[in-house]
């Protein structure tokens, strides 16, 4: 249903904390601009533009809303979507497609009451905001007779935005995820499993304005083709919301091999948790990339106690963020639905770490345990032999 006098679809995007970064503000806003852009893409005639503290987007009016409001919510540094009605800035022309509007509401989805609030955001303009409002809510009343007006509990609440020379009518503000947009925060290396909880991880960084790139460690043959698959299939829902990016895929089994042969049973899982530092480290610094991001959660099983995330922090020199720490199991669960990544994260293929998983692993690791354990081998032949194994997996969104 078309009402306003644009030739185009509108829809007004709000960013959220990029609007409180003061001088880097335009930095902000451009990098937000190509995240829409990029998303869009596949979408006619889009126009995509910032005036006055919002981004506005134009595109053909052949396109979907449902299809433009799923793109460019998903970019990150987006507050809010209202897809709007664009007229110009003129009290009979928002009364008329205001009225237009309501006649829908009323007549399509059972609307009884509204209520107008009306934001003045060009002072020039000669009405104020109240009678602004007011105004166009007596004409609608005239135009509409089945509606009433009720300013506690309306069934439209009815935004009317008058800017420099066009007036914006629209109901809905649809959220977006917040955050930064990607790419203003450097970019960092998520040790991805195929669990639930890693590509959670990699989602709230990214929505931190981190880029992501990803290493995936496995234990072929013990672990199977359909296991690493899924890890591609879960890469590439990440990618959905932060680009295409490369996927190393590490295996592992030598490094559990030799640790197996020569250390204590249950000093395995923190073991080899170091080694997939120290080897994610190299990658990291090699891709560029400035931060190692996991998904651990304090308590949840016996290598995520603040002990042994201390000791397998030791093996890196970079900062590991762990976005995950301090929630509960059913929250990263919740996170991982909103985002899609939770159906394809319980499929019930064989992780290279159940592989060796000892019956009784140390919970408060001692960093000098570990350290005389690991003086048994030789780390850095293991350490490299493991990267002589890497293969690069480009990462498309949506696999
Ligand atoms: P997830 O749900 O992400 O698999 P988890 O609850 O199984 O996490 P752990 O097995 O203790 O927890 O792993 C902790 C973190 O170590 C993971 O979130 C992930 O970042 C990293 N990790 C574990 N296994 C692998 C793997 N095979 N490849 C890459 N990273 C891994
Ligand atoms: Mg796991």
């Amino acid at each position: 249903m078309f009402y306003g006098s644009s030739e185009k679809k509108v829809f007004i995007v709000r960013h959220g904390e990029a609007s409180l970064k003061g001088r880097n503000k335009p930095y902000f806003e451009r990098m937000l601009i190509e995240r829409i852009r990029k998303l869009l893409r596949g979408q006619s005639g889009v126009e995509v533009s910032r005036e006055g503290g919002l981004v506005f987007v134009r595109t053909d009016r052949a396109c979907q809303d449902d299809e433009i409001i799923s793109g460019i919510s998903k970019v990150f540094g987006v507050a809010s979507i209202s897809p709007a009605i664009e007229v110009e800035a003129d009290l009979d022309a928002i009364s008329a497609a205001a009225s237009a509007f309501m006649r829908d509401k009323a007549e399509k989805e059972g609307a009884r009451t509204f209520k107008v609030e009306a934001k003045r955001s060009d002072k020039s303009f000669p009405v104020q905001s109240p009678d602004i409002a007011r105004i166009t809510g007596a004409n609608i009343l005239r135009a509409v007779e089945s509606l009433r007006v009720d300013v506690n509990r309306p069934d439209c609440l009815l935004f009317v935005n008058l800017r420099k020379g066009k007036a914006y009518i629209y109901e809905r503000k649809i959220a977006g995820f917040g955050g930064l947009p990607l790419g203003t925060n450097g970019k960092g290396l998520i040790l991805l499993s195929g669990g639930i909880d890693s590509p959670v991880a990699a989602f709230m960084m990214a929505r931190r304005g981190m880029g992501i790139e990803a290493v995936h460690f496995h234990s072929y043959p013990y672990t199977g083709k359909r296991a690493l698959e899924k890890t591609v299939a879960l890469a590439g829902i990440v990618a959905v919301y932060c680009g295409r990016f490369d996927m190393h895929a590490v295996n592992l089994l030598p490094v559990q091999e030799q640790l197996a042969e020569k250390c204590p049973e249950g000093e395995m899982t923190v073991l080899v948790r170091r080694f997939m530092m120290r080897i994610a480290e190299r990658i990291a610094v090699a891709a560029g990339c400035g931060a190692l991001i996991t998904g651990e959660s304090l308590g949840q099983v016996a290598s995520q106690t603040a002990e042994a995330l201390a000791v397998t922090d030791a093996a890196a020199g970079m900062p590991v963020m762990r976005p995950l720490i301090a929630l509960d199991k059913t929250e990263i669960i919740e996170k991982a639905q909103a985002i899609g990544t939770y159906e394809t994260s319980i499929l019930p293929y064989e992780d290279c770490c159940t592989v060796f998983l000892p019956k009784h692993p140390v919970t408060k690791p001692r960093l000098e345990r570990i350290l005389a354990s690991e003086s048994r081998l030789d780390v850095e032949a293991l350490v490299a032999a493991a990267l002589e194994s890497k293969e690069v997996i480009p990462i498309y969104p949506g696999g």
